[in-house]
């Protein structure tokens, strides 16, 4: 399906084409017209489906038709991580960006007092659309800077990673100061039991959309890397001596592991940037803006990455800890391979981790490739059952330090390019 034949305004088409969106995307094409319609939605989606313009679109229309009170926030939109708040934020501007005043704030906690204030006035001053990790949006509610009586469109994006963080009862008491009359619209990648218990709460008679989640995109090429915990320094460093690799993520389980790691790759010449929970918001955004510019050629990182972050040409994944869940394997290397690129993922697995690579597999209904080591990096230890290991030797190519320093241009608008002007119209409710 068009965009063109969906119920939009000609401006969001326009916005559209000017970043190249053409066809709507499945989660797109089922979800869309059904808010338009009113309806409470649960969609069931993973990252790299298109699903925030899936919510996004039908909400900017309505909003732009102008039914709304000017002086509240019309659109409430939670987010597990300040990153992906960002990303929707940014998402916001590039679609927004030819419609008539659509205003949206970020807000997100981990930085300093004067972010918080800059927030306050946003909030007070009132926007269309605010994006907000749970925490954060709650203390600006305790502090009585935001008024949700008259909001319209309460979003939840990736749910079950919320819940997982903990925010079960944060979301709740956001949604006890929403009116009943809200539309309310909830995207998860999994349906575990306690996201359906958040959907009978807060939905109402919503229509389900669901897209096949778990499977990795076909193009990744999986490979799997059986080691021994000493080995797996030695292994990282060959899979990352390849020159043609200027985005590559290396994942870690814990934050410790990433910051020992970015110490160790740096010392060897290797141009890395860590990221973890303990970073300043600040320095979490510098890093972020590195990778995404190509300063930095290597991210390694926590799970914090592993959802949601919109950067589309990861050409290597390489989970260096086995992920404890399965899911969270398919949401790390669903980083690389978007957009129908081609893309690589790398996991080392030692004899403790075995099983857990088994679930993956059985998750994903694939046996992953297990070749044996680079090039002096030892011999493959012997598993407990058939590993169905392959007699292929990996090569990596010998040259470190990859540098591509190339800013790429986006096609997407930048900046909102009209100041907000309010909307008249009688409210919704
Ligand atoms: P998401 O699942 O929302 O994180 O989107 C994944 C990526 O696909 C983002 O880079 C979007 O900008 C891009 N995208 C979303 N919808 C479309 C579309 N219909 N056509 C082309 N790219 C899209």
């Amino acid at each position: 399906m068009y965009f063109d034949e969906l119920d939009i305004s000609d401006e969001l088409l326009d916005a559209l084409d000017a970043m190249n969106f053409e066809k709507c995307t499945p989660i797109q094409e089922q979800a869309i017209p059904k808010i338009l319609e009113g309806h409470d939605l649960m969609g069931i989606a993973q990252t790299g489906t298109g699903k925030t313009a899936a919510y996004l679109l039908p909400v900017l229309d309505e909003l732009s038709h102008g039914n709304y009170p000017k002086d509240s926030v019309n659109c409430i939109i939670m987010s597990p991580t300040r990153e992906l708040a960002q990303q929707i934020d940014q998402q916001v501007e590039g679609f927004a960006y030819y419609l008539d005043g659509v205003s949206s704030v970020a807000v997100y906690g981990g930085n300093d007092g004067i972010r918080f204030e800059q927030e306050r006035k946003g909030l007070e001053l009132g926007a269309d659309i605010i994006i907000a990790t749970p925490g954060r949006l709650i203390s600006h509610l305790n502090g009585g800077h935001i008024d949700l009586k008259k909001t319209s469109f309460f979003i939840l994006d990736e749910a079950d990673r919320m819940l997982d963080m903990g925010f079960y009862d944060d979301i709740m008491k956001i949604a006890s100061y929403l009116s009943d009359e809200r539309q309310t619209i909830m995207f998860s990648a999994t349906m575990p039991e306690n996201i359906q218990k958040l959907a009978q709460n807060i939905l109402h008679n919503p229509v389900e959309v669901k897209i096949a989640v778990s499977k990795p995109a076909e193009k990744i090429q999986q490979t799997a890397f059986l080691c021994y915990e000493g080995m797996k320094d030695r292994i990282a460093e060959k899979v990352l001596s390849d020159d043609s690799l200027d985005r590559v993520i290396l994942f870690a389980s814990s934050k410790m592991k990433v910051k020992e790691l970015s110490l160790a790759l740096k010392r060897k010449g290797f141009n890395v940037g860590a990221m973890h929970s303990d970073l300043e918001q600040k320095e979490r955004d510098e890093i972020m803006l590195g990778f995404k510019n190509r300063r930095i050629s290597i991210l390694i990182a926590t799970d914090i990455v592993s959802r949601g972050i919109d950067i589309d040409d990861i050409q290597l994944v390489i989970n260096y800890d086995v992920p404890r869940d399965p899911e969270d394997y398919v949401h790390r290397i669903g980083r690389t391979a978007r957009a129908n690129r081609e893309g690589q993922a790398v996991t080392l697995v030692t004899p403790r981790d075995w099983q857990h690579l088994l679930k993956i597999e059985k998750l994903i209904e694939k046996e992953i490739e297990k070749p044996d080591l680079p090039e002096d990096c030892g011999e493959k230890p012997q598993m407990p059952s058939s590993s169905g290991s392959s007699k292929r030797r990996y090569h990596g190519k010998r040259n470190r330090r990859p540098s591509s320093h190339s800013k790429k241009a986006s096609s997407a608008p930048k900046g909102r390019g009209k100041s907000r002007k309010p909307v008249h119209k009688a409210a919704k409710d």
